[in-house]
């Protein structure tokens, strides 16, 4: 069993966070530190570390994380202009939350996908 992180407590509410969406399977808060101008993370309710650890009874949680995303972006108004997902795993992906969270940024271009 993963261990918990403080993306549980958001979900809890047990400490603040700018939570724009909840529902019975998904999390979604603005970003702490945010790169851009809309800048969400998206979760799943259950503790799912890392992608690697995610199973075919997840798809459906997946799958909302996608479709939030995409009300999301409309309300943000970056639907048109277009926004990236993001989604990193363990060290090389610089993962640094261990709950899967999927990033909504846009509001700005957002340049090449990666760095070098
Ligand atoms: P990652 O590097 O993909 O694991 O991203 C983790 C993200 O979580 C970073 O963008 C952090 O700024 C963000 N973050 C960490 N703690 C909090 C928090 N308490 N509330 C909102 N965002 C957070």
């Amino acid at each position: 069993m993963a261990e918990e992180t403080i993306f549980s407590k958001i979900i809890r509410k047990e400490i603040p966070a700018d939570v724009v969406y909840q529902d019975d399977l998904v999390t979604a808060f603005r970003d702490i530190n945010p790169r851009a101008p809309s800048h969400i993370l998206i979760i799943p309710n259950k503790l799912i570390a890392t992608v690697n650890d995610m199973e075919a009874d997840d798809e459906l949680t997946m799958g909302r994380m996608f479709t939030v995303a995409k009300k999301l972006a409309k309300e943000e108004g970056i639907d048109q202009d277009g926004y990236r997902l993001l989604v990193n795993c363990n060290a090389h992906g610089g993962q640094e939350v261990y709950h899967v969270h999927m990033h909504l940024v846009g509001g700005r271009p957002l340049g090449p996908m990666l760095i070098n």
